[in-house]
């Protein structure tokens, strides 16, 4: 059409279709293309992972099941360079379930069958989060140092001390990256790497109680604070 990009967020958004059955992903590649959006295909994990990196999709939709490896691992290893925004499709509700429980990342879920009404809706829904993360994040999550309380989207979160010493120590690193052994010399007082796994499961439990974006792990180096941990309200009025 020509013209600029409207700022709603959907309008001339690209769209990765990761999908291997041809009569599904022809279906969604014709839809998507007739809502107006521009759409790229791959059919397995490792061409959706260099279309993402290469294409710069503003929206993955990323079927589960996939030759070469699945959905799950495009989107660790896709994540690991780039926040793209994922609908995972599945084969049958329980996957969904497993996968909302491990956390994985997806934004948004859908089991087969499911009309292309409900895709398309879903598809504009996630465009419109993605596009306003600086607001959606904003001070969702909020500790009180003195207190050690925390509350994530106004709800009280219980994080153990542990959880807690770790938001705080990669908070006072304004951005930087700290590797395991790092964690534990700030949390725990030494350095062990035989234990540096440990802290691998208090990152797992913060993200369980609160988003898979409040800690962000920068695969073999460690973690930072994610897109909404760096948004974190900090009160630090009687800290010591
Ligand atoms: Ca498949």
């Amino acid at each position: 059409m020509g013209t600029v990009s409207s700022g709603n967020g959907t309008s001339e958004a690209t769209i990765l279709v990761v999908e291997d059955e041809q009569a599904i992903a022809e279906a969604l590649i014709t839809r998507l293309a007739a809502e107006g959006f521009r759409t790229a295909h791959a059919a397995d994990g490792p061409s959706a992972v260099d279309a993402a990196l290469d294409s710069l999709p503003d929206l993955m939709i990323l079927d589960l099941n996939l030759p070469g490896f699945d959905g799950l691992e495009v989107c660790r290893r896709v994540h690991a360079t780039r926040r793209v925004p994922v609908i995972m499709l599945t084969a049958r509700s329980d996957e969904t379930d497993l996968l909302v429980g491990l956390g994985m990342g997806a934004d948004d879920y859908l089991t087969k069958p499911f009309s292309m009404k409900e895709l398309t809706a879903r598809v504009r829904a996630v465009l419109r989060r993605a596009n306003e993360p600086a607001a959606a994040a904003s001070g969702a999550l909020r500790i009180d140092a003195a207190r050690r309380t925390a509350e994530f989207h106004g709800e009280a979160v219980h994080l153990t001390p542990t959880e807690f010493d770790l938001l705080r120590a990669l908070h006072a690193a304004n951005g930087a990256v700290l590797s395991r052994l790092q964690l534990l010399d700030k949390v725990w007082g030494y350095r062990d790497g035989s234990v540096a796994r440990t802290v691998d499961s208090h990152i797992r439990s913060i993200r369980r109680k609160t988003a898979d974006e409040v800690v962000r792990t920068v695969h073999g180096v460690g973690y930072s604070l994610g897109e909404v941990g760096q948004q974190m309200h900090v009160g630090l009025v009687v800290d010591r």
